[in-house]
């Protein structure tokens, strides 16, 4: 991969043109080694492929507590920002991949962010509906929409909803929601097995329900973590967060420059 260009840290820059955008790619992760290691070695050449300008931050969360992952994703999206400028960014699990070079990474519009993954194949690669546009997978939004929506709600500690929620926060702001305008074949995905989650949230339907309350308090404007290190990997950056209870104290607020 380094013989194709790729640089530490997982970035990528095409030598022969220069890319419209900058793309940060932010997986949410904690104990999907096996799935990483797919994700990496498929994903670098897809992107590479695609002639995109690129990172692939892997924001991991190393705590017992339950999984994070609307929290994780902010966290990727302050990193990353304070990293590089990317003009947008793409929330990708780590379980899914692209089937088709056709599906195109691309920066969405300022205003539309894109759903890309709804043609999968454990729903025979029937679209899904509109309800569950943000089900989870990818999603590709720019910079700044992403500060408009004040980012995803902190509060879903345990998996569920957390991207519904999100929904929410993009349709507040009269932003519609597109989907690639390509055929259906070109934007399949195909997703890596595992044991069904148990880090499910309990509380999950009551964060949804009352979420809207805290759409404006809750998100990237009251995001506190501890400052973790960062490490170039060569594949990938890597941002390690812990919320456990005795880093709580120790949290230190990270609010956008
Ligand atoms: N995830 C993870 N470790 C976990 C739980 C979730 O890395 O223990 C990340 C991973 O990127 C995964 C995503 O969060 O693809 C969504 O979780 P999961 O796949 O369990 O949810 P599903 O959509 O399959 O119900
Ligand atoms: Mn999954």
């Amino acid at each position: 991969m380094k013989s194709a260009g790729l640089i530490e840290g997982g970035s990528y820059r095409p030598k022969d043109c220069q890319s419209r955008n900058k793309v940060a790619i932010i997986l949410p992760f904690r104990n999907r080694s096996q799935h990483l290691t797919v994700f990496l070695h498929y994903m670098h050449p897809f992107l590479q492929r695609q002639q995109l300008d690129y990172t692939i931050f892997v924001v991991e969360q190393t705590d017992g507590l339950p999984f994070n992952r609307g929290m994780l994703l902010n966290v990727g999206f302050v990193e990353a920002h304070r990293s590089d400028t990317f003009q947008c960014f793409i929330f990708h699990d780590v379980d899914i991949l692209p089937e088709d070079d056709r599906n195109v990474y691309s920066c969405p519009e300022v205003g539309r962010p894109r759903h890309m993954s709804f043609v999968i194949d454990i729903h025979d690669y029937k679209p899904v509906s509109l309800m569950f546009l943000f089900g989870g997978g990818v999603i590709a939004i720019s910079a700044v929409d992403f500060v408009l929506a004040n980012g995803y709600s902190n509060a879903f500690s345990g998996l569920g909803l957390e991207d519904d929620d999100f929904y929410r926060r993009i349709r507040r702001l009269n932003m519609s929601v597109a989907r690639p305008n390509i055929p259906a074949e070109h934007l399949r995905y195909r997703t890596l097995y595992h044991d069904p989650s148990v880090d499910v949230n309990p509380n999950r339907q009551q964060l949804f329900d009352d979420g809207y309350l805290r759409f404006e308090s809750d998100g990237l404007i009251n995001l506190k973590y501890r400052p973790s290190d960062i490490e170039l990997k060569p594949l990938y950056t890597h941002v390690v967060v812990d919320l456990t209870e005795d880093n709580l104290n120790l949290l230190i607020s990270r609010p956008l420059n």
